[in-house]
């Protein structure tokens, strides 16, 4: 028999795969506020947190990375306490232009094997979009394609960068889509590729899907050329609605940006990276240094999650009751941050968030 990673974990990992709760019944989350935007959205965060007595206590840790044996790496007490608590909030981390210099979230990535990135694409109720009914799910695969970060030049002037696929890490995130079809009630799982031109490497990717499809009797399979998706969405994204959409890296990235932009924007928009064993949950924008520091930002991305955190750990009815405040405070529309068209202060949202508790 297969291993079946994410969708059947081992009896005596599935406890520690949702957090560690600790003789107080609260379970220790660690907390990378981040850079930019990043501490005034946590803050938000925090407060909505105590406020609805979520069992969490949370480790707040530094990830400024610093030089080790001449190579850039990730604070080892960061490392310690996500692998210490299986289960991590992430603000957005810039990365510094410049040679040497490496992606935290990439490497946070590459350290803890979250092999599948989900970005659930869904309306907000009140907020005006081109469409207001949309309800999708992307999975991307998250460690290898083109961002296997191997390339090198050939001869002056030409340059070759390696997409890598394997067999093992596409089975690894399809069968993770494919089981989080079946969790969520979703009946259909459709594969984004370009298998026309990329043959063997998006051809491996869906020859792989049509393989794990069979494991997954219940679940509809098909599959789409990404061009093809695109335009599709983008005229009518409805018929997505009933689906999980799983592609490689580099598609995974650029469609869920697009997908974005259907339902309002990156002030909204969640995401979770998940591993076999920790997963880290962030925000789908980045550190926006244009309004850091001035309580302009919009918490609500990072919010939502948490709000997916809090269902990968099993606490549903905190994650539902914060969900149903902040789409209350959204709906109503008076207490928004600037980029959803309103004046209010990221701590005056968060405020309003705590009220309809
Ligand atoms: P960005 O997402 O930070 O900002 C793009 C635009 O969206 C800006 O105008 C910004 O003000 C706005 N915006 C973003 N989040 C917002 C929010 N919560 N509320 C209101 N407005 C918001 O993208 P960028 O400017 O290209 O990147 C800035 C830095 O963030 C870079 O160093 C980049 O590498 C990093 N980054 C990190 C992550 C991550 O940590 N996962 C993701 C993307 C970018």
């Amino acid at each position: 028999t297969q291993s079946r990673s994410y969708a059947v974990p081992a009896e005596d990992k599935v406890a520690q795969f949702k957090g560690t709760k600790g003789n107080d019944g609260k379970y220790t989350v660690t907390l990378i506020e981040g850079d930019g935007i990043g501490p005034e959205i946590a803050q938000s965060v925090k407060d909505i947190y105590s406020a609805a007595n979520v069992p969490i206590k949370w480790e707040s840790v530094d990830v400024t990375p610093h030089l080790k044996d001449g190579k850039t790496v990730i604070p080892d007490e960061a490392i310690d306490s996500v692998t210490r608590n299986y289960v991590a909030l992430k603000g957005p981390l810039a990365t510094p232009v410049g040679k040497g210099h490496v992606s935290l979230n990439l490497t946070l990535r590459r350290t803890f094997n979250l092999f599948a990135n989900v970005r659930p694409c869904k309306s907000i109720a009140g907020y005006k979009t081109p469409y207001d009914d949309v309800d999708t799910v992307l999975i991307r695969e998250n460690t290898e394609g083109e961002y296997s970060g191997i390339e090198h030049v050939v001869i002056d002037g030409v340059v070759q960068s390696i997409k890598l696929i394997t067999r093992e890490a596409s089975e690894r995130v399809l069968r993770f889509a494919f089981q989080y079809a079946e969790d969520v009630g979703r009946k259909k799982v459709r594969a984004v590729h370009k298998a026309t031109i990329m043959k063997m490497s998006d051809g491996l990717f869906l020859s792989t899907a049509r393989d794990v499809a069979k494991e997954f009797p219940n679940i509809e399979f098909d599959a789409e050329l990404l061009d093809n998706t695109c335009l599709k969405m983008v005229t009518d994204p409805v018929p997505y609605n009933d689906k999980v959409l799983v592609m490689p890296n580099l598609y995974g990235d650029i469609l869920s940006d697009m997908c974005a932009g259907l339902i309002g924007g990156l002030g909204l928009t969640p995401s979770g990276n998940i591993g076999d064993e920790c997963s880290i949950f962030e925000a789908v924008h980045g550190s926006a240094p244009d309004i850091a520091g001035k309580q302009l930002a919009n918490p609500t991305a990072l919010l939502l999650s948490s709000i997916m955190m809090l269902q990968h750990m099993g606490l549903n009815d905190h994650a539902n009751n914060i969900q149903q405040a902040i789409f209350k405070v959204l709906a109503e529309g008076k207490t928004i941050t600037g980029d959803l068209g309103g004046k209010a202060k990221t701590y005056e949202y968060a405020d309003a968030v705590i009220k309809s508790l």
